[in-house]
């Protein structure tokens, strides 16, 4: 037998429901607060994701699908910020005086060690703003992913909120942070012995316990935020509290780049053990430039739809289509059921199969029961005779004979 790639799974009924609700209320939600859709390729090439997301992350250097493409680099999207901003730029839209708000729904792909939570192909929702810096902006971007995630069922889950600062503060901030880290340096973990040297704001990202009492030690941004980043990050908050969003400060949440200003979050949620982060986001300022675009601002978040699926409750569907399960009891009785039933339910909009495997009746009420519809339509000989139909409620359990031509009616 031919299995599906390690890492990658097949999504289908019932779980396929869940997927189609969350979507939906993606969708909704996003046309409600003026977001477009953006669909860009699957692949591109590998330098946009090496200067997008950075050389030295784990992204890049470990977890790229790449592959030679005549004299090309290809890689398979890790992540979808780089691709749009390289749509955005490519299409001209910096070109444009107005702010540009879009959203993409897809796949990603990441050669990471697979788990509960953890896939190489997974599915990312998310949302840019491009071109403003206003601070409100972020409030929205927050509510809008706080919203989503709200309306997909899901109880437990909280927003982490930081700012990670700009060019003018964050390299004080890091020379501090090696100053103080560099006498330890030998009893830290590896990774955090290399972070110290090449990316020292990622040390604070570290899960090592042992290195935990020294990273606690280490100084917040904000006393080294410049007056700019200290107004921003507190409007934002100003925003937050006027739209009733409650969240911790994580003073150790971080994006290691560059081109990452200003504000990060993250929404963790219950019930999912370790890989329990459902979305990140947060500001990019430098990034369309670095991408070869005009100086444009920008914000956004990417949420894993694999993960919120996993903490959606069962309730949490799209509901079936059919709502009526229909059974014969001859042949003859499939014929007419084929013909004068079926087809004027599904003309009027109504939802319905008629069962194909002719087994028992009993057989089939046990069908009509696990496709969960509302009704059953039972029809024989007798019904034939008076050009009728005989429905059963399958909540209820009762009966009644219908004449065929208020069958629909009778549905509606
Ligand atoms: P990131 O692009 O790394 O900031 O990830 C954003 C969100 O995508 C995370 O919070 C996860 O919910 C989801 N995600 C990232 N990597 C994976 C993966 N390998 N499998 C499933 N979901 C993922």
């Amino acid at each position: 037998m031919i299995r599906a790639i390690k890492g990658t799974r097949d999504i289908f009924s019932p779980e396929v429901e869940k997927w189609q609700l969350a979507e939906r209320n993606a969708r909704e939600i996003c046309a409600l607060y003026g977001y477009t859709e953006i669909r860009t390729p699957i692949f591109e090439a590998t330098e946009l994701f090496a200067r997008g997301i950075g050389e030295i992350t784990d992204i890049v250097t470990k977890q790229m699908y790449t592959f030679q493409d005549g004299d090309d680099r290809i890689t398979l999207r890790p992540e979808n910020t780089a691709p749009v901003v390289r749509a955005f730029v490519e299409n001209g839209m910096d070109n444009e005086p107005t702010i540009t708000k879009l959203y993409y729904i897809g796949p990603m792909f990441r050669r990471e060690r697979p788990q509960k939570g953890r896939y190489r192909q997974f599915s990312q929702f998310g949302i840019e703003v491009l071109g403003t810096e206003n601070p409100a902006v972020d409030a929205e971007v927050i509510e809008l992913l706080m919203r989503f995630i709200g309306s997909t069922q899901v109880l437990e889950y909280r927003l982490e909120l930081n700012s990670v600062g700009c060019s003018i503060d964050r390299p004080r901030y890091t020379a501090k942070l090696q100053e103080l880290l560099r006498p330890q340096k030998e009893k830290m973990c590896a990774d955090c012995q290399d972070r110290i040297e090449r990316n020292p704001l990622r040390v604070l990202d570290c899960k090592v316990e042992a290195d935990q009492p020294i990273i606690d030690a280490l100084p917040a941004i904000d006393e080294f935020l410049e007056e700019g980043c200290k107004i921003h990050f507190a409007a934002v908050q100003k925003y937050l509290a006027m739209s009733n969003i409650t969240y911790t400060r994580n003073k150790r949440l971080v994006r290691g780049l560059d081109y990452y200003t200003r504000t990060a979050f993250e929404v963790i949620a219950g019930g999912l053990g370790s890989q329990n982060a459902v979305a990140g986001g947060g500001r990019y300022d430098k990034l369309v430039e670095e991408l070869g675009g005009k100086p444009t601002t920008g914000i956004g978040f990417a949420l894993g739809l694999d993960r919120l699926i996993l903490a959606m409750p069962e309730s949490a569907r799209e509901p079936g289509g059919v709502k009526v399960f229909i059974v014969a009891m001859s042949d003859a009785a499939f014929d007419y059921a084929y013909e004068k039933i079926q087809a004027p339910l599904r003309q009027n909009g109504i939802g319905c199969e008629v069962d194909y495997q002719r087994r028992s009746v009993k057989a089939a009420m046990r069908q009509a029961d696990k496709r969960g519809v509302d009704w059953t339509i039972l029809v024989g000989e007798d019904e034939m005779k008076d050009n009728a139909a005989t429905l059963k409620n399958m909540k209820g359990g009762e009966q009644q004979r219908v004449s065929i031509n208020e069958l629909v009616e009778k549905l509606k």
